[in-house]
């Protein structure tokens, strides 16, 4: 370790309401899949923001586009049409298969749309206690709405009264989820993750998520698909669920919808499409032209630059690389995942290994569900860097995996 390595000290913030827990590094500039701390240390970004990032830091035609966008309108209000938003919803409904796109600003936002949609898809046929299904470990995020939905008893500790009306069974488990719904008559949709991000990595299987939809065609359930971190060609598909061959009734969007300017967005198909009208819903920032604008641009990118096969390609390389290097190391469970969506499942907490790959590896990652190593990369990763990330990455874990437990 050099001296510059051994100077890692956290900023002081006083006045920052302290709700995270951080690193002890604030970055300041990025390139691409490298990014710079404020000391001038560069590190390779393997996470992007967790999920946001699709194409990188500074991408020069993402940013061409923004400055562009910043110099005309950077927003307007829902008063008026907004002419990005046609633009945006039309390209997301090509892409899907859907029909109609709401915007909203966060992921958060997008699944509180959704939980709307499916109570008032319930009001409209009589039903005035409607119930959704939802998931052990499952993640909607933070809101009082979404974090009842939430299957992760940490998200929800100290701020009950959950709101009602969620019902929840395991995950791949098809008899679980038709005794639900033969228990309640009151359930209105089926809401969960194509594939689980916080919860550890863990997809729906191709099989359940076939079920679901037979389901819901038999009961008039609407299937509700949380895309918000596996969407927008993640996986190597524009959405995880095209894997199985199925389309959503509702698909909640964010995180790398914008490539790193906040967005949300609801995208719903004939069943559900028409269910909020005028005065249902609103949001004052959502829509804006420059987050529209973002979305446009990060979808055209991606297009122009085939970074849905790069997602495929890059994470086979990276899968791959991962488990040769940590085969037969004690402690090591299984890679998951799909495209650049990838989880390494350790058999013990290894929360530790965020500041190690920091300090040690100059590396960015994350660790979820305690015990699982996440790795969310740009969309452009390049072989070289995939390579690279398994080579910091491998050594890591089995320095860890072999120490003693503290
Ligand atoms: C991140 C995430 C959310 C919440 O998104 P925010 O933008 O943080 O509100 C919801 N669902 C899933 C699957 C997520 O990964």
């Amino acid at each position: 370790m050099n001296a510059q390595e051994s100077t890692f000290a956290a900023p002081t913030e006083p006045h920052v309401m302290q709700t995270y827990g951080r690193l002890p590094i604030a970055l300041s500039h990025g390139e691409g899949c490298q990014v710079w701390d404020t000391a001038g240390r560069r590190y390779l970004d393997a996470l992007s923001g967790i999920a946001v990032n699709t194409l990188g830091h500074n991408h020069p035609r993402l940013v061409a586009a923004l400055r562009d966008q910043v110099g005309k309108l950077i927003h307007t209000s829902n008063y008026y049409h907004v002419p990005l938003q046609e633009q945006l919803a039309a390209k997301l409904c090509e892409l899907s298969g859907l029909t109609n796109a709401f915007f909203c600003n966060s992921g958060l936002e997008a699944n509180e749309a959704a939980i709307k949609i499916a109570r008032k898809f319930g009001h409209d046929r009589g039903n005035t206690n409607p119930a959704i299904v939802v998931f052990e470990k499952a993640f909607h995020g933070r809101s009082l709405a979404t974090l009842s939905a939430t299957g992760n008893p940490k998200v929800q500790a100290g701020f009950g009264p959950l709101v009602p009306g969620f019902v929840r069974v395991p995950l791949n488990n098809l008899p679980a989820l038709e005794e639900a719904l033969a228990q309640n008559p009151n359930i209105t949709a089926i809401f969960l993750e194509t594939i689980q991000g916080e919860g550890g990595i863990n997809p729906a299987h191709m099989q359940f998520l076939k079920d679901l939809r037979r389901l819901c065609d038999q009961h008039d359930l609407l299937l509700m698909l949380d895309e918000v971190q596996c969407g927008i060609g993640r996986t190597g598909k524009w959405f995880a669920h095209q894997w199985a061959g199925i389309q959503p009734d509702v698909m909640p969007l964010a995180k790398g919808l914008g490539s790193g300017v906040p967005i949300g967005s609801v995208v719903c198909g004939p069943r559900a499409a028409k269910v909020l009208g005028p005065g249902n819903h609103g949001t004052t920032f959502g829509g804006n032209p420059l987050a529209m604008r973002a979305g446009v641009e990060t979808l055209a990118i991606m297009e122009a630059d085939g970074l849905l096969d790069n997602a495929t390609q890059r994470g086979g390389e990276l899968k791959a690389a991962l488990e040769a290097g940590l085969a037969g190391v004690p402690g090591f469970v299984e890679v998951r995942g799909y495209g650049l969506m990838i989880g390494v499942q350790l058999d013990r907490p290894c929360g530790a290994l965020l500041t190690q790959a920091v300090e040690e590896a100059q590396l960015l990652i994350s660790v979820t569900a305690d015990s699982v190593v996440r790795l969310l990369p740009a969309l452009i990763l390049t072989r070289e860097e995939a390579t690279d990330i398994a080579n910091r990455l491998v050594p890591l874990i089995k320095r860890f995996l072999a120490a003693p437990a503290p």
